[in-house]
């Protein structure tokens, strides 16, 4: 805390980790004398810049734009760009963070980094958006690469706002080389990538409830959020028969009570993404459906699961007791770090199964590692392949998990597994590099 003074996210983000990892290392000198966590708690660099553009009116805006490059022993950087006014250095520094873990829990070649700015994309025409883009890249280009530090989308920033990075990124260093993800699929994307986050997060749902002996068919699912990681987790989880109870953005949240159906789910899709609504329209089309509003969250709706995916903090220690007594089975964290510090040990202490983002919402970044492949071959393979491999990864996930996560008579604590799994790992690698 003391060497990084008002960076709450950041602390909280390596206090969780630190407390799993400092027990697991308490007898194992070689990481204890050569520094690693300390060395993992200092990025290898941030760039900060100045992002100037101009509106429509003709007045020139000045925002500031980050690059946090935390960690490159088992790859390049990579992790999304985030354009949201919430953004500062520390919740980019905590985004990093963690990405250096759950990059490692994927088996691929992929460092840990997070960039983004301040500048709030909503309310702002096409032409506004592009010039931001263009400007944020025309200082950002030069920090990143193929081989050097690999961005892509996050909150604010989806396939329109890639298409104007990457544009810009090739139009100034003359290349065509996948040094962004998350592209079109015209253009250089992969097949499966929009879905990966939230397909892979009822992936790893599924398996840890077959570990359990349990399983998802006929479950009531209360998710917050309603861009990219909500709908399609939401359209996973009806796809394997359980009944989706809430949706919400920042405003409020939405209830159905009857469930929000594939028909239903196509219709916001439409919502969000094409018409750019709020989603307390939902009740204007579905008027059995209740909306509340005053930035009102889902986490007292009686239910089975709960998947925040909207953003961090958003499950206080309230909302856990809420959980708790409704006597949910899993929380699936497919936001980053949606679970406050005291919540998530609240959830973890009633025994209810917790599913960290680190290892839950890592479908996006793995199936990012697999669009870099594609480039790198330029090759295109197709859903299949992808969605068995995602499947597959996401299992892989989850065994690592229980491998360190396991408790004497079999239960799982995930998190911790997570942190020692990708600890382990990007540690093994640090040490081979010696004192750098
Ligand atoms: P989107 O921008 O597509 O959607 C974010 C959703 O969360 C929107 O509904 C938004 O509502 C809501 N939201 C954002 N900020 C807040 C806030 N401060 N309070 C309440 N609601 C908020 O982002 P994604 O779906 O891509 O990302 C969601 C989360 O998942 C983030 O934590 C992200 O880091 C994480 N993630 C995303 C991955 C991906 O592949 N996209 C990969 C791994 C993690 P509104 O429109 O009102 O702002």
């Amino acid at each position: 805390r003391e060497r990084n003074p008002g960076q709450d996210e950041f602390v909280q983000a390596v206090g969780e980790v630190a407390r799993d990892v400092f027990d697991w290392i308490a007898d194992k000198p070689e990481y204890t004398d050569a520094q690693i966590l300390r060395r993992l708690t200092e990025p290898d660099r941030i760039v900060s810049f100045r992002v100037c553009w101009e509106d429509d009116d003709h007045r020139i805006r000045v925002e500031r734009g980050w690059r946090v490059q935390n960690n490159n022993a088992i790859g390049p950087y990579k992790g999304g760009l985030r354009f949201h006014p919430s953004v500062t250095e520390s919740v980019l520094k905590f985004l990093a963070f963690e990405q250096t873990f759950k990059n490692a829990l994927t088996g691929l070649p992929l460092g840990g980094g997070k960039g983004g700015s301040s500048f709030d994309p909503k309310g702002k025409s096409d032409a506004e958006i592009m010039r931001f883009c263009q400007s944020f890249m025309t200082e950002l280009y030069r920090h990143i690469g193929p081989h050097t530090d690999v961005p892509a989308g996050d909150i604010g920033v989806g396939s329109r706002e890639i298409g104007y990075l990457f544009g810009q990124y090739k139009r100034i260093v003359n290349r065509w080389e996948g040094a962004i993800t998350g592209k079109g699929l015209g253009w250089g994307g992969s097949e499966l990538r929009p879905e990966a986050t939230g397909f892979g997060a009822v992936y790893f749902l599924r398996r840890m409830l077959d570990h359990a002996g349990d399983s998802l068919e006929g479950k009531s699912v209360v998710l917050s959020g309603a861009g990219n990681v909500a709908l399609h987790a939401a359209q996973k989880l009806i796809e394997s028969g359980a009944k989706v109870l809430t949706l919400s953005d920042s405003d409020g949240f939405i209830h159905d009570a009857d469930g929000i159906d594939q028909g239903k789910l196509d219709w916001i899709k439409a919502l969000k993404q094409e018409r750019r609504g709020r989603i307390k329209e939902y009740v204007e089309e579905y008027p059995d459906a209740e909306y509340h509003g005053d930035g009102a969250q889902p986490w007292d709706v009686d239910c089975d699961i709960a998947m925040p995916c909207a953003t961090q903090n958003e499950i206080d220690e309230d909302d856990a007791k809420a959980l708790i007594d409704h006597d949910v089975l899993a929380v699936v964290e497919g936001a980053n770090m949606p679970t406050t510090h005291a919540a998530a040990r609240a959830i973890r202490d009633a025994g209810i199964l917790f599913a960290p983002a680190k290892a839950a919402n890592a479908g996006g970044v793995a199936v990012s590692g697999l669009e870099m492949s594609q480039n790198a071959e330029r090759v295109s393979w197709n859903h299949e392949k992808l969605d068995n491999q995602l499947t597959d990864l996401m299992a892989e996930i989850h065994d690592k998990c229980v491998e360190h996560g396991a408790d004497k008579d079999g239960k799982v604590d995930y998190a911790r597994g997570a942190n020692i799994a990708g600890f382990e790992k990007v540690a093994g690698a640090m040490l081979a590099f010696g004192v750098v």
